[in-house]
């Protein structure tokens, strides 16, 4: 599945984070294998009530949701670039990653030092954007060296190589000025060219900010919560406001006490949910499904751009070599059929061939030879 690294300074409040993503995971695991792979990934649903809504009608005996990694990388610091702390080591997760959650510490606690003696979101921003572009800077700088000299091994053709230099000759102006990789526009041949780095300020960035409970229902009334929006919006990134603190507390509440305890907050759900979801959606991600007695179940693909045979290969590599076509019909017309065979009978199932890109909300049948 698709991976997404908490990153941000020390003590924002990335640990109680995490944990409470994984525990209300594992809270909510009935049929599903919610698991912490190691100390610092754990797998996580995401929230989808269409899919509850589909295993009902199709009588399913469990319903699987779709999932994503998420990834705690602890110690990025001030000069990481430079190799301080263990700051090569975090970079490179960072690089592995497809989506950087950065935690921004928003609530004031004089109990809990900050590493710049005061809340200040734009500078914990900045400090790990330099970091980011440092990296990246530094990458390019080396590429455009080996490209220059004409040392590179690995190169398709000349066309290729003078896509890639010309897309890492923008990119690294922008850095210069300050912008990441993602801003600059690219053509889709010098896009290809560069994506073999993995730059790290080319990933899609939402920024998590992260508030003290008495700010949960009106986060605007919180000046640094809109010093990081004014932020985001100038990075074309995303926000998402949450209170680590109360999530780490709404895994430890029966379940029947936390709509109670949400209530008292002044709000009505989890922010867990909606960090998922916004997750999901920033990193391009669609769901189709599948419906039947055994399983309803929710498969990832990429939006807009894969066909029925790809996004059968995502269930097993074999329907999509063996596809033959595709039965499929659209969430509300399978909703207000009831099934597949009903929604035949109403002339709403459509036999897709391998060239139908699949939308969202899909419910299919892959037809295939084995
Ligand atoms: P990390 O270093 O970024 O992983 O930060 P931690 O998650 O370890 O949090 C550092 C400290 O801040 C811990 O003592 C947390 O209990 C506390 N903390 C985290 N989130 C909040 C919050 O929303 N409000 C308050 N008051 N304290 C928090």
């Amino acid at each position: 599945s698709l991976r997404a690294g908490i990153v941000g300074l020390p003590n924002v409040g990335k640990s109680t984070l995490f944990n409470a993503v994984v525990e209300n995971g594992k809270a909510q695991a009935a049929n599903f294998p919610f698991c912490t792979i190691e100390p610092n990934v754990g797998i996580v649903a995401v929230p989808d009530p269409r899919l509850h809504v589909l295993s009902e009608l199709s009588k399913s005996q469990r319903a699987v949701p779709a999932s994503i990694e998420f990834v705690d990388i602890a110690g990025l610091v001030k000069g990481a670039s430079q190799g301080e702390g263990l700051g090569n080591k975090f970079l490179s997760h960072i690089r592995e990653v497809d989506s950087i959650l950065q935690v921004v510490r928003c609530f004031e606690d004089n109990d809990i030092v900050h590493v710049n003696g005061k809340v200040d979101p734009k500078s914990d921003i900045d400090v790990i954007n330099l970091e980011l572009v440092f990296s990246d800077l530094d990458q390019i700088e080396k590429r455009l060296e080996k490209l220059k000299k004409g040392k590179v091994k690995d190169s398709k053709s000349k066309l290729k190589e003078e896509a890639e230099k010309s897309g890492l000759e923008k990119i690294r102006q922008a850095l210069m000025d300050g912008k990441p990789a993602r801003s600059v526009g690219l053509t889709d041949y010098e896009k290809d060219a560069v994506k073999h780095l993995c730059l790290l300020t080319m990933k899609p960035i939402i920024y998590v900010a992260n508030v003290a409970e008495s700010d949960l229902a009106e986060p605007g009334n919180n000046p640094h919560v809109n010093e990081v929006m004014n932020l985001a919006s100038e990075l074309q990134s995303g926000i998402v406001t949450i209170s680590a603190q109360v999530e780490s507390e709404l895994t430890e509440l029966p379940s029947e006490e936390r709509t109670e305890y949400l209530k008292s907050l002044g709000v009505s759900e989890s922010g867990l949910g909606n960090l998922i979801r916004e997750t999901y959606s920033l990193l391009g991600l669609r769901t189709y499904f599948t419906s039947g007695e055994k399983e309803s179940k929710a498969w990832t693909i990429l939006a807009g751009r894969m066909t029925a045979p790809q996004a059968a290969g995502v269930i097993h590599s074999d329907f999509e070599k063996g596809f033959i076509r595709a039965e499929t019909v659209s969430y509300d017309d399978f909703v207000t059929s009831g099934s597949l065979a009903a929604a035949r009978e109403k002339g709403l199932l459509r036999s897709e061939g391998k060239d139908y890109i699949v939308q969202e909300g899909d419910v299919m049948l892959f037809r295939f030879n084995v």
